[in-house]
């Protein structure tokens, strides 16, 4: 047996054992939905890179710029739909006794797929908030709040603070999890990013689930190089390595 076959081995004795789950999700599980990734090519519009546009300085200099490419990332949102990956978590509900679900992503497709326990780290793409006061926009008022501020979208750009509740209680959800995985998520984005690492610092067994390496890779329990909403769905038909989730059989999980 070579060292991955032992991690796979020890990967499905744990998941069918494992009471407590988190997952940290990002960009790359709705990609297959249609939503472009940051890193991507397909992440550039206009020729700017998303760390030009996703910023308060960004907002500052230029926000019909930013507003627009929010409306241009919100309407593909609308159009498009959750994936396998997406629909497998939701099902993971309901096979651990606690399960988790962070993720980095703002376009709402877990709920959407049927998540209940979802921990939105940086906010959703379907909202606006007053950049002075914090108020959400009701439906019926334009680009300025009452108080004089400008509407923003509800979300985290890059160098903000991330909600204190949202992250406290990832890091909770982590921290006690005996199976955490790392799926679709560059792990470059801090502090999201260092979820992996307290998970495994933490005695948890990590997996991630990504088609590229990432800095996390050699840290994980277990690597998986695929697309997630191919990875996470599958069922298996061999009870003998039969994982409770995901429902993936050894001779056909990431290698
Ligand atoms: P990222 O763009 O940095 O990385 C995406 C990762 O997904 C990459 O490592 C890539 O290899 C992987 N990937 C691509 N296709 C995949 C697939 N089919 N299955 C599994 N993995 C796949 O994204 P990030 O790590 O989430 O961090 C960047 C920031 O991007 C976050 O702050 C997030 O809020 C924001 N973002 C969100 C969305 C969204 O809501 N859908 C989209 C783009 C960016």
């Amino acid at each position: 047996m070579n060292v991955e076959d032992q991690n796979l081995a020890r990967y499905f004795e744990i998941a069918r054992s494992a009471r407590r789950c988190a997952v940290l999700t990002g960009a790359g599980v709705s990609a297959e939905s249609g939503v472009p990734t940051f890193r991507g090519e397909e992440g550039l519009w206009k020729h700017f890179r998303a760390e030009e546009l996703a910023t308060p300085e960004a907002f500052a200099r230029n926000p019909e710029l930013v507003r627009e490419w929010y409306e241009f990332r919100r309407s593909l949102i609308s159009e498009i739909e959750p994936n396998e990956g997406h629909r497998a978590l939701a099902d993971a509900e309901s096979v651990f006794e606690t399960f988790t679900l962070i993720t980095q992503n703002i376009d709402g497709l877990h709920a959407r797929a049927g998540s209940t326990n979802v921990i939105e780290l940086h906010g959703n793409i379907h909202g606006d908030r007053c950049n002075h006061c914090g108020r959400i926009r009701q439906d019926d008022e334009g680009l300025t709040c009452p108080c004089g501020g400008p509407f923003r979208p509800d979300v985290v750009w890059f160098g903000e603070q991330l909600p204190q509740e949202a992250i406290e209680r990832a890091h909770a959800a982590t921290v006690s999890a005996d199976l955490f995985f790392s799926i679709g998520t560059s792990t470059q984005v801090f502090p999201a990013a260092q979820l992996p690492y307290v998970a495994a610092d933490s005695g948890a067994f990590v997996v991630e689930v990504n088609p590229e390496e990432t800095p996390f890779t050699r840290h994980a329990d277990l690597s998986v190089r695929g697309p997630s909403g191919e990875w996470l769905p599958r069922r298996s038909t061999s009870s003998r390595r039969r994982a409770r989730w995901p429902r993936g059989e050894a001779s056909r999980i990431g290698r």
